[in-house]
Order: C-alpha cells, then structure tokens, then sequence
C-alpha cells in the first residue's frame, strides 16, 4: 500500500511540505477548515481597506491542482486518535494516516478575558479582516450623523491594543486613513480629529527589533497622529469604552492585537506543550515518543541555538521544507537529514505610507527606503503572477492617488453583544 501521508493545516507550514513532497511517491491528504491559503502578513491590509480579500488568499484546490497525488478535503479536524492512527473530523467521520503533520496554526489570546473577543476582534482570518474594515468605516459613518459631540467623539476614537508589528502596521494605516484619505469625503466631521490610541503593556513598540527602531517607530506614529501608550495595560474592554490602567476612554472600535495562542494540536494528541499551547517537539519536528507525529509552524515549540523558533512565516516554511525532507528519507530508506535549524533572516514592519523597519541584525534600516523593501519582498512572496500584479498596482495607484481602493462596507454586524 503507498505510503499516506494526512497533513492538517495549509497555511505556511503546511503547504511547503506539500510541496516537498512532489514526487517522494506517497499520497497526501491535505485537510484544512477553510478552502484558502491565506498570507496573513498584509491581513492588515484588508482590514484597513488597502487591499481585496482575493488578493491574499488562494483556493487551495487551485495551488495544487497538478499534484494528482495529493487529496484536498475541507473539513475541520477535531481529534486524533494516535493508537489507531486516525484524524477525526466534525462531522464525525475519520481519516487514517501512515505519517500525520499537524499545522495547524494559533489563535488570537485574550490572556484570560475571552468575553472581550467580541468588542475586540483579533486578525487571523478574512472574515476577522472584513470584520475589522467594517467596523472602522462604520464608525466614521456612525460619527457623520451624529448629533451627540460625545457619541460622535467615541465613533472618532480607535484603540488598538498590542503594540507589535501588526498593532504598528494597523495604527499606521488607520491614521493615514482618517488624515489622508477620508478628509475631503465627508461633510459633518473632520477625520483628522480621530482619535488613534496604540495601546502596549510593555516599555516599548516592536520589542523583538532593537530599541532604536522602536523609536523610530513611536516617533513617526506620533508624526502621523497616533497616540502611542507604552507601559499601559489594558484593564476592561466593553462595547463602548476601553479602560486603560484605571482610566475609562470611551471608544467604538477595538483592535486587538495583542497576544496568540497555538491552536489545540496538544490536547488532540495528549503531548507536552508550552505555556503558548505549542507542542513540543524534538529537532526532527516530531513527538519525541511517537516519530510518525510531525507539529510545525505557529503550533510547535522548537529550539535552535537554545531560543524558541518565533511565530513567522518564514519559520513555519523553514519546518515545512524540513518535515518533507525527514519523510522523504525515510520513504527512501536514507539517513535522516540534520536537526532542524532555524534561520533567522530578520525582521519587518511598516508604520504606514512611505515608512517602515528592517530589522537584519547588523544592517537596520528606517524610512521610505525601508517600506519600499518591505513592499518588493512581500510581494515577491504572494502566489501568483496576478496577486503580484493585483497587489503592485494596488499599492502604486494608493501611493499616487492616496486613495484606499477596498472601501466597501458589507455584512451585517454579527459577533458583537449588545
Ligand atoms: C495579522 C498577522 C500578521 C502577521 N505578519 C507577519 C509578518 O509580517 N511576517 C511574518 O513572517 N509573519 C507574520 N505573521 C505570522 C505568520 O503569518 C505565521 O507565523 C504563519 O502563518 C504560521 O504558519 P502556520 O502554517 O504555522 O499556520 P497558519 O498559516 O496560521 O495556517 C494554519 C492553517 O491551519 C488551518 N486549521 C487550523 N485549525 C484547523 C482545524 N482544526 N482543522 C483544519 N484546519 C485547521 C487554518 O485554517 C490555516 O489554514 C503574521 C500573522 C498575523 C495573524
């Protein structure tokens, strides 16, 4: 019988192992519980009405439509039963495996306070994005009819909670939204009056960059009219205000982008995970009592040099890559391939239009210089030549018009109490 490989997750992770294994001549189950790949990183840009939902994200069917051997199901995986080597799905019916990868991702963390999820909605689908989108051009809606200065002062308020890179990259649009481009369309208000908070727990923005470019970025906010409060947690968030240490704003619209939580691959199998939910693994990626059982991406805890891989994109597709190799070996009957080592090829983040960070360790660099860098990597790393082309002409027609092409409010308002 040829070899079935079930792989859980076609996110990063997920989907280079795949490709890894092109021609290894075993069959591949590919499982995920949404029919597109997504490329998370400019998330924020849907969110913030710069970009499409189609042009970050891709039918999963469509990637991989000349691989005969690999099987596409949509369905959400609930459990794994590893004595009898099956994946259980929610409908109940299950999938057995020879080799089971589960990439599977994380989830946004409420660090304990779950009931603020729905007034403060995290990024990591595109429904969190076109919930977001939403929420932020309602509010200005909300505030051009108005006849309370207070109610219409809270609609004109934004708080986004977590000062990373993606609360960086958020506040940053958010404020060259309501400086630059929604001013001359509405009548009543003035959007440069918007309220921009960019709330952090700790001392500073972009912790894992160096501190001078957490300066840099706190200050080219500040340039930009966002509010920035470091060493500020956030104590209470609710559907009209968000209280900060012990100080009540009130405020409609809530980003949250503060922490993540690995997805619950560990209790599926019953295996050691760390205080993120990861699960951890050994260097070949698999459980260390069962070799068949490989985690990556966002859900594994693995080290290189001592230091836990971080969440990025390019870690996950560094343990894709790897996990291929591993099964590869084994289906030829070869010597496994060295332990996994992550490398670390730096770290990005733009602060809006015209300037971003770039983190490489010895070579750092700030400005418009950075941000168009950014752009041309993140582009080159989209699937496709009409996403490439899509998203290059999207940002080019923004840059010189200073117009946000994906304004369109639709869905009704689903996930808020009240
Ligand atoms: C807003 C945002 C911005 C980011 N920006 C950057 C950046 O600028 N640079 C960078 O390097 N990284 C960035 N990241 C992190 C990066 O996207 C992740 O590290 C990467 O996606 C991890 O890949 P993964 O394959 O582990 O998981 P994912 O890419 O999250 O894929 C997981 C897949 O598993 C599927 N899945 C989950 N549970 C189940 C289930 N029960 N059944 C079936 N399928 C399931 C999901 O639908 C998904 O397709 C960002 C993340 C976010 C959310």
């Amino acid at each position: 019988m040829t070899h079935h490989v079930v792989v859980v997750g076609a996110g990063f992770a997920g989907l280079q192992l795949v490709k890894g294994l092109a021609g290894a001549g075993c069959r591949v189950t590919l499982i995920d519980q949404r029919n597109h790949h997504l490329f998370q990183p400019l998330l924020y840009q849907v969110a913030t009405t710069l970009l499409s939902t189609s042009e970050i994200a891709w039918p999963i069917r469509r990637v991989l439509r000349n691989r005969p051997d690999v099987t596409t199901l949509l369905a959400r995986v609930t459990g794994v039963d590893r004595v009898t080597q099956r994946v259980t799905l929610e409908n109940g019916t299950t999938v057995s495996y020879d080799t089971l990868v589960l990439a599977t991702g994380a989830r946004h963390a409420y660090f304990g306070h779950d009931e603020w999820e729905a007034d403060a909605p995290g990024l990591k689908t595109l429904e969190d994005a076109t919930t977001i989108r939403r929420r932020l051009l309602l509010a200005f809606e909300r505030a051009e009819i108005a006849s309370d200065p207070a109610e219409r002062d809270a609609n004109l308020t934004f708080a986004i909670i977590g000062g990373g890179p993606t609360g960086v990259e958020l506040a940053g649009i958010v404020a060259d939204l309501a400086h630059r481009v929604l001013p001359r369309e509405f009548r009543a208000i003035d959007t440069r009056t918007a309220r921009i908070m960019l709330i952090e727990a700790g001392p500073r923005l972009l912790s894992v960059f160096a501190p001078k470019l957490s300066d840099y970025a706190a200050a080219a906010l500040e340039r930009r009219g966002v509010q920035v409060l470091t060493g500020r947690p956030v104590t209470q968030v609710s559907r009209d205000q968000v209280v900060i240490g012990d100080q009540p704003v009130p405020c409609r619209t809530v980003i949250w982008a503060a922490g993540v939580q690995a997805s619950p691959a560990a209790n599926w199998l019953g295996a050691e995970a760390d205080r993120a939910g990861r699960v951890m693994v050994n260097a070949h990626l698999t459980l260390p009592d069962d070799p068949q059982v490989f985690v990556l991406g966002d859900t594994a805890h693995v080290e290189t040099d001592g230091k836990p891989v971080p969440g990025l994109a390019p870690a996950a597709k560094q343990q894709g890559q790897y996990a291929a190799s591993v099964i590869r070996a084994r289906l030829a009957g070869k010597p496994l391939p060295a332990p996994f080592r992550y490398v670390h090829r730096g770290n990005l983040a733009t602060i809006g239009r015209n300037a971003a960070v770039i983190d490489y360790g010895r070579f750092r660099l700030t400005g418009g210089l950075a941000w168009w860098i950014w752009g041309i990597a993140h582009i080159y790393f989209l699937i496709g030549v009409r996403s490439r082309l899509a998203v290059g002409i999207n940002w080019l027609w923004s840059f010189l018009s200073r117009q946000n092409p994906a304004r369109l409010i639709t869905q009704k308002e689903t996930g808020r109490r009240g």
